[in-house]
């Protein structure tokens, strides 16, 4: 999935003014809350203003969080005799309790600590649109006020942050069902609002992150509908913003990666030709950027892959070629120590194509 919050670029208006504001967090906290891990990437995206806490600055574990996900609970669910509650999925893979160690009799579904769950994600939104209209200078005054429109305004970005959570702990339905209400409040946005370049490119990355969660369930077909839809909305998008070129082609590249295990190489060449094309016209308007190019040879490297097996030998070796030049070429600051790593390792597979099919063609 990808690293990157797709609300990254959403920037709160007041933000610094809220800064300080570390008051109004410590009363919330609760005692069982425990110390998350600070994530990278989005940190700098979720303001820590959330009433609950649910925020990844000072994350800590509510009474509405999975202790095995720490995201939001979803399909609660209660060990018995212990009584603690966790995800469906999650406490689905432990015999004892994870928190008590307790033998886990049965499973019981918690309905209804899940609605109350479920209205905590759905008040976001209440919040949301009833503070839409108003004036929000003015509201900044007010401390409450302030709390409350923070929230709102990192709607998206909370759903996000929750499905990453949920997906790195393997709980994908959940991460599904975080990224499908986010989904449907930027369509909701767009609707109302009208096409703007950041709806299109948000509801673009957020489609995407629903295609990794079901390739991930292993639903390809639903994957390249969500995929591709991303790319449709992610070329409504500004084209030189080298983020989202990224998240473009790597959608096109996921299609294409789809339909090769389906064997269907045809499709696939034409995916990852498409990828390669966004990626060739990224490195002409930076012409400088390191990471693009060696995007670019990651792409050609595909294309020549399909080329080959499609039987189209010459062809292949020539973009095998292509790509090596411009990693000979490609030179980095000392500091860029991974991009390094990954020009030797991607140079060396390259090297490998080609000697590789050397008996073949000297026969
Ligand atoms: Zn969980
Ligand atoms: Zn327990």
């Amino acid at each position: 999935m990808t690293p990157v919050c797709p609300f990254v670029k959403a920037a709160r208006p007041d933000e610094a003014s809220l800064k300080n504001n570390s008051d109004s967090q410590t009363k919330h906290q609760s005692g069982q809350e425990v110390k998350a891990k600070q994530e990278s990437g989005e940190s700098a995206t979720v303001s820590p203003k959330c009433p609950f806490g649910y925020d990844s600055e000072t994350f800590k574990l509510g009474p509405f969080s999975c202790m095995v996900c720490q995201a939001l609970l979803y399909e609660s669910s209660k060990c018995v005799p212990c009584s603690h509650v966790y995800c469906k999925a999650c406490i689905s893979r432990f015999k004892d309790c994870p928190l008590c160690g307790a033998d886990i009799e049965k499973i019981e579904p918690d309905t209804n600590l899940q609605n109350v769950v479920d209205r905590f994600i759905e008040g976001h939104a209440r919040i949301k649109r009833s503070q839409m209209d108003k004036d929000q200078q003015k509201a900044v005054g007010e401390k409450k006020t302030v709390i409350y429109e923070d929230v709102s305004l990192e709607r998206g970005a909370f759903l996000v942050q929750q499905a990453m959570r949920a997906f790195r702990a393997q709980n994908i339905e959940s991460a599904k069902s975080r990224l499908s209400i986010c989904a449907e409040d930027i369509r909701e946005q767009l609707e109302r609002m009208g096409t703007t370049s950041e709806l299109c490119s948000q509801l673009g990355a957020v489609l995407g992150m629903l295609g990794d969660c079901c390739r991930a369930l292993g639903d390809a077909s639903s994957a390249i509908t969500y995929f591709e839809e991303s790319v449709n909305f992610l070329k409504k998008a500004p084209t030189d913003d080298l983020e989202i070129i990224h998240t473009l082609s790597v959608s096109l590249n996921k299609v294409g990666d789809l339909k090769y295990y389906d064997e269907d190489l045809q499709g696939a060449r034409s995916y990852y030709f498409q990828s390669l094309n966004v990626r060739r016209d990224a490195i002409k308007n930076h012409p400088s950027s390191s990471s693009q190019i060696l995007d670019v040879t990651v792409s050609l490297a595909k294309v020549a892959d399909v080329d080959r097996n499609l039987g189209n030998e010459d062809v292949a070796v020539d973009e095998f070629q292509e790509a090596i030049k411009l990693l000979d070429r490609l030179t980095l600051k000392p500091e860029e120590v991974g991009l390094e790593q990954r020009r030797l390792s991607v140079l060396e597979f390259l090297k490998n194509q080609l000697s590789e099919k050397q008996p073949d063609s000297n026969p």
